[in-house]
């Protein structure tokens, strides 16, 4: 059984990486027997492991890790279909994966998860008391629980209990969670935003993402709906939104909208790529459309950061190369809309996600609900 204090020790590591008993004396302000009692527990129970010297102030200090091997969750994806299922170790890595056919059918879907986890787990060679939790992604929105999906367009669903079904068929804690939110809480615990309190991630693919950590914590709003970018007005009386309204942010940058609006205009374009290189070219049709895009994403962040002011915006995306006229329009759109303060403050990284992303994604809701205390 672990305390509040262990927890504390391990969310510490989890975010600063190796960490001397020194160190974390001084951060969690315990006693240094204390600490070094506690740390022997975690130890015993293959949470953490010793793994280098280093010297400090002339004195060699070990330093404490995760141990990689302590803790397994399972992720599941239903970002694409085939869903992927990974078992993934305490540190973010994925041991082994299966793809299984995305059911719409809860029940079905459970089961299915359920009838692959022997050979998921059997075939990394790791013990099933390891495994100690399991998160579910998908598109739509979930409330606060992370246990109901509320609403999603593309499984057709609304109000489904998914993680008590899950659990059910499974046996194992279950948390669901919003795609773009998900992949924030991966990047959170093994990305590039794993010393940051505060940012944002925006997902670009056929549609729009967004997620917000503000103060170390996933900001939902009232209704869990908070940051989507997607359905913000971007040009009134624009074009209809499959949401109902019209001229949403969806409706011009999602990459459908941008494919769809290419084709419309004589552009043979399968991919952002292609267009970049018919703007390259000189096709006027591709400079517009990217301009257009890119000017409304580029706008919309930058409403973000004047209301999160957020140490750094993530930018996913699925193409090969981000770095085009669509990236560099954006970028200006930014720059020229934040308040003058805020010019220039606020990093834009970028980061390709691949479909194992989005299992990772999904296994680390559990793992953060364990180093929580909520497993
Ligand atoms: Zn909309």
């Amino acid at each position: 059984m672990l305390t509040l204090t262990h927890y504390q020790i391990l969310r510490f590591i989890s975010a600063s990486g190796p960490t001397t008993r020194a160190e974390l004396v001084s951060r969690i302000g315990l006693s240094k027997a204390a600490m070094s009692g506690l740390a022997r527990e975690l130890i015993d129970k293959n949470l953490l492991r010793e793994t280098s010297t280093i010297q400090k102030q002339g004195r060699p200090s070990t330093l404490l890790d995760l141990d990689p091997q302590g803790a397994y969750f399972i992720g599941v994806s239903m970002a694409s279909d085939p869903a992927v299922i990974a078992l993934v170790d305490f540190k973010g890595e994925i041991v082994n994966r299966i793809d299984i056919a995305r059911s719409t059918d809860p029940d079905e879907f459970a089961q299915a998860i359920a009838n692959c986890l022997p050979k998921l787990i059997g075939g990394a060679a790791v013990a099933q008391k390891r495994v100690l939790g399991m998160g579910v992604t998908l598109s739509g929105l979930v409330d606060q629980e992370q246990a109901n999906c509320i609403k999603s367009t593309i499984l057709g669903w609304q109000d489904v209990p998914l993680a008590k079904i899950i659990h059910k068929h499974t046996h194992l804690p279950t948390f669901i969670e919003n795609d773009a939110k998900a992949l924030a809480v991966s990047e959170r615990l093994f990305g590039e935003a794993r010393d940051m309190h505060s940012f944002s991630l925006i997902w670009l693919g056929k549609g729009i993402g967004a997620a917000h950590f503000v103060h170390d914590r996933l900001h939902r709003g009232a209704h869990g709906g908070a940051g989507e970018i997607a359905h913000c007005t971007i040009e009134p009386n624009g074009l209809p939104c499959r949401c109902g309204k019209t001229g949403c942010l969806d409706t011009v940058a999602s990459m459908i909208a941008i494919l769809d609006a290419a084709r419309a205009q004589g552009l043979k374009a399968e991919t952002l790529d292609d267009i970049e290189r018919a703007a390259a070219s000189g096709s006027s049709v591709a400079i517009r459309l990217l301009h257009r895009a890119g000017s409304a994403l580029g706008l919309a962040i930058s409403q973000i950061i004047q209301i999160n002011d957020p140490q750094m915006v993530l930018v996913t995306h699925r193409e090969e190369r981000f770095d085009g006229l669509f990236s560099t329009v954006m970028q200006q759109a930014i720059e020229a809309n934040v308040l003058p303060r805020l010019s220039g403050v606020t990093p834009i990284q970028f980061r390709k996600v691949a479909d194992a992303d989005w299992a990772v994604g999904a296994a680390s809701v559990a793992t953060h609900s364990f180093l929580h205390g909520f497993i």
